[in-house]
């Protein structure tokens, strides 16, 4: 997963819906509520300490904690058509954008409703199905501020993790509870950190490795969710702020620091350089033939030199991921950095051993025999790693505390 674009100003959620609060009035009440807690991580809750003594509190009277935020995932953007079901519309069929213009229609195809957004509620007892998949929680439609249409589904955050953790990480083949719990509160830290960081698209995360891949309520396993709930309202935190948690599916042995592979900031916690026992995956050490025709378009948008002639090897970063690579074409030469070049040729990741180019007779390189270790971009949590070493016995903190260097566990709600 990658960290997409920054901390934007807040959406004036209200606005958009001016032309729906008539005939959803009813509404109104659970849409204030799940607005409010999306954009605003919630206080800490207080575990006591500081020299105050306090008073032991009854198991038939549960502390008070905050609620779960709320999460808006986007499921579609810049969509022609999509088909609705199990709507408070119960005539509701179809969402089309059009000319700049959300149309709800029926299944006959007569308009409903027009405008520049609707948000949706489930029939009580029932899932909203778009395109077939269910969802817990409402639906949005609106053409966002930049303009484009999008499809958002917002839920608690607590019920999206139930669709994020089996695909990120699937129960099957004995995985262990604590390794499903390691990678809860990644997951988890991941999401409470990404909200509002695309305020002005309209949403909080992405559904696919954008952000977190997210499949509504298909993809359910007993065993994540009850990850989920043993973890509940559990983040990572770094000096007190939540984290940006990372995490791979292989990183081949050795994690990577997020500096080199991001190209961006110093963050301590993800400084990289943990041993991992990931070995046994068929992804640890890789070896592909790369044709060069086949990844010409991506190296037209990142290198943009043309045919390939040259491919040198700058630097290498601590860990010993190639982080600079220059780039030689029959139009000039351009030098890539950190994951940049594994998006140019097509590799599992920037961990590369071995790179022979071959060329043809006027020499330009046709393909590429590369070898290399790991699949991703290798920072922060390794999935792979994770699962051997909950198969070893650890716990999830240890687990958590071996990748994010540094970090502490905060219960949050
Ligand atoms: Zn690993």
């Amino acid at each position: 997963m990658k960290m997409k674009g920054r901390k934007a100003p807040g959406l004036g959620s209200n606005s958009r819906y001016s032309s729906l609060s008539l005939f959803l009035s009813f509404s109104l009440c659970f849409f204030l509520l799940a607005c409010g807690g999306g954009k605003r991580p919630p206080a800490p809750v207080r575990t006591g300490g500081g020299g105050v003594p306090s008073l032991p509190t009854p198991d038939r009277s549960p502390v008070r904690v905050d609620q779960a935020p709320g999460i808006r995932v986007l499921l579609k953007a810049s969509f022609g058509s999509a088909a609705l079901e199990g709507s408070d519309l119960p005539l509701l069929q179809r969402i089309q954008a059009e000319g700049g213009k959300i149309t709800l229609r029926d299944g006959r195809g007569l308009v409903l409703r027009s405008g520049s957004g609707f948000r949706l509620q489930p029939l009580r007892g029932s899932m909203l199905r778009l395109d077939g998949v269910p969802y817990q929680g409402v639906i949005e439609v609106f053409v966002n501020p930049l303009g484009t249409p999008v499809i958002v589904n917002e839920l608690s955050l607590e019920t999206y993790l139930q669709g994020v953790i089996p695909n990120e990480l699937s129960s099957t083949g004995g995985v262990q509870l604590e390794a499903l719990k390691a990678l809860t509160i990644a997951a988890r830290s991941f999401a409470f950190y990404s909200l509002g960081q695309n305020a002005r698209r309209g949403f909080d995360v992405y559904s696919d490795n954008r952000s977190q891949v997210y499949r509504g309520t298909s993809s359910q396993q007993p065993l994540s969710n009850q990850a989920i709930d043993q973890t509940r309202g559990t983040i990572a935190t770094y000096q007190n702020k939540p984290i940006v948690a990372f995490y791979s599916s292989t990183c081949g042995g050795l994690t990577e620091g997020y500096q080199a592979a991001f190209q961006g900031a110093h963050i301590p916690y993800l400084e990289g350089g943990a041993a991992c026992p990931d070995s046994a995956s068929p992804n640890s050490t890789w070896e592909e033939h790369i044709q060069v025709s086949r990844i010409q378009k991506n190296l037209d948008r990142l290198a943009g030199v043309g045919r390939l002639r040259k491919l040198v090897s700058l630097r290498k970063g601590q860990w010993g991921r190639t982080v600079e690579m220059r780039f030689v074409g029959d139009r000039g030469e351009k030098v890539l950095k950190g994951l940049d070049i594994r998006s140019a040729l097509g590799l599992k990741s920037i961990w590369i051993l071995a790179l022979e180019p071959h060329h043809d007779n006027s020499g330009y390189i046709v393909e590429i025999h590369a070898r290399g270790r790991g699949w991703g971009h290798g920072v922060g949590l390794c999935q792979t790693g994770t699962v051997e070493l909950a198969r070893q016995g650890w716990s999830f903190e240890r687990i958590l505390k071996h990748y994010y260097k540094g970090i502490d566990l905060t219960r949050r709600w």
